[in-house]
């Protein structure tokens, strides 16, 4: 976990482009092709984001809010280089539709210690790891950022989806019971996430640095004699069908590439944010200003899972958000602060994109890559790779370079998840 955990967006100022100077030529002539093939439609307004997404950035000028939605900005001042034709093509309304069916997914993942000697950072990869009562396969994927030791991150990464996957049978046992409105699959889906959190934050307490729970302690090499404060952040991101589900405890962040632009969705439980402060004052708790803000000076997050001693001030309650999937939808980022912290969302946005998009076959450099093209088939299924795959993890290990070059002096863990079915 980083000391400071400063979560400044845009502050990394215009550099990207220096780093990616090479790529924008490419990337301008790959936006006009996708703004003209995916043009956003007015029922791309109805983006569900729930309050906990902050706005990602302020002043610059290829920042929306947040939550502005796609139709309402005629799309002239969106690009860098005010190309024209996009105007017109953001204020009109015939966009192409995806197939119902044809979710893509695809990811890649590089969790590294850096300069850190320890690794608390862990991540966990499931693809269909659960079906839900529709037939549609779950994905799970989420970064762990561990603090006092590895315990409760290596918690999160081995038992996480497995006792979400008993949460979520349970409500679709509950689900197939009775006649239910159209909420109850999203309440369904909160439920068993905030659920799962709670009883992963009641097995902290006995974590091994292994990742199993284990009363009387366990024996494998890793055990060992734990600090007092011991947890981990949680960021969980459930796929499915054109759901982005993503839950949140702690300072590690998601965020959405969206038509070229970031949109978090995930908010950092940080000790100094006004309603995190109030929460954590009504609790009889205090922020104490020690190397930047922390719970009673020590932990420099308002929620994580396991940290008992700090209870009650710190809680294991996640922000959960529930985000319908466009075809402007280009990656999804997950990433520990060990990278949040050196670099924008903006930042993050542009390079994965960029890097994915130099991988496809519609930009330049595809042909002579040699490395094996995703299917090409249509069907649902065939959209989603069970493997990791090269162009995330490539987009994925460029931002921890990038991350390691402005000295994070913290763990990185990142995973791209390319929601475009590139071929
Ligand atoms: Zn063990």
């Amino acid at each position: 976990m980083a000391s400071a955990g400063v979560n400044m967006p845009g502050g990394d100022g215009g550099d990207h482009h220096h780093h990616h100077g090479e790529c924008r030529r490419l990337r301008r002539r790959h936006r006009r092709f996708t703004l003209r093939r995916y043009v956003p439609a007015a029922t791309a307004s109805e983006e569900p984001i729930a309050g906990g997404a902050a706005a990602a950035s302020s002043g610059e000028k290829r920042t929306r809010p947040a939550l502005s939605s796609s139709s309402s900005s005629s799309d002239g001042s969106s690009s860098d280089d005010g190309e024209e034709g996009c105007s017109s093509a953001g204020a009109a309304a015939h966009r192409l539709p995806v197939p119902a069916a044809v979710w893509p997914v695809a990811f890649g993942s590089v969790s590294l210690a850096g300069r850190m000697r320890e690794m608390e950072d862990a991540i966990s990869l499931r693809p269909f790891f659960f079906t839900w009562i529709d037939g549609s396969p779950i994905h799970f994927f989420a970064v762990f950022d561990g603090h006092g030791g590895p315990h409760v991150s290596a918690l999160c990464r081995e038992q996480m989806h497995v006792i979400l996957a008993e949460e979520l049978a349970a409500e679709a046992a509950a689900l197939r019971q009775r006649p239910s409105p159209a909420t109850a699959e999203e309440d369904a889906w909160r439920a068993a996430l905030s659920r799962s959190f709670s009883r992963v934050d009641a097995l902290a307490a006995v974590a091994c640095a292994c990742g199993r729970a284990a009363v009387p302690a366990c024996r494998c090499p890793l055990s060992g004699q734990t600090g007092a404060i011991i947890g981990s952040t949680a960021v969980v991101a459930l796929l499915i069908r054109d759901r982005l589900v993503v839950s949140n405890c702690g300072d590690s962040r998601a965020v959405l590439c969206r038509a070229g632009f970031p949109l978090p969705l995930s908010s950092d439980h940080k000790p100094d944010r006004p309603d995190e402060k109030a929460r954590i004052e009504a609790a009889g708790g205090r922020v104490v200003y020690l190397n930047g803000p922390r719970v009673r000076g020590i932990l420099a997050m308002s929620r994580a899972l396991g940290d008992k001693y700090l209870k009650p001030e710190v809680i294991c309650e996640p922000d959960i958000t529930i985000t319908e999937r466009t075809v402007d939808d280009e990656c999804l980022i997950l990433a520990s602060d060990g990278m949040w912290d050196v670099i924008s969302n903006e930042t993050a946005s542009d390079v994965a994109r960029q890097c994915l998009e130099d991988g496809s076959p519609a930009g330049s450099h595809a042909a002579g890559s040699g490395e094996a093209a995703p299917s090409t088939s249509t069907g649902a299924l065939a959209a989603v790779r069970q493997e990791s795959e090269p162009r995330c993890y490539r987009a994925a290990a460029l931002l921890a370079r990038l991350a390691l070059g402005r000295d994070s002096s913290d763990n990185i863990s990142v995973i791209v998840i390319d929601l475009k079915g590139r071929s």
